[in-house]
């Protein structure tokens, strides 16, 4: 699985930092970016979580 953040989407507001730390994080530019080229085995429920919870659906997952 991978993800990824059309960052002029984002807000910034972090949520998906929260729901799956082990994949997104606050980037240089104050939007998210998906720190990891594949999404861990482990992390995969709350990548998913995070793209269902992205206020502005600025979440893909695949
Ligand atoms: S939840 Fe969505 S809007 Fe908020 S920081 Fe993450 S990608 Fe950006």
């Amino acid at each position: 699985m991978k993800a990824s953040v059309n960052k002029d989407a984002c807000i910034g507001c972090g949520a998906c930092t929260v729901t799956c730390p082990d994949v997104f994080e606050i980037g240089d530019e104050g939007t998210a970016v998906a720190k990891v080229a594949e999404v861990p085995e482990e992390a995969k429920n709350a990548a998913v979580e995070a793209s269902e919870g992205c206020p502005t659906s600025a979440i893909s997952v695949e």
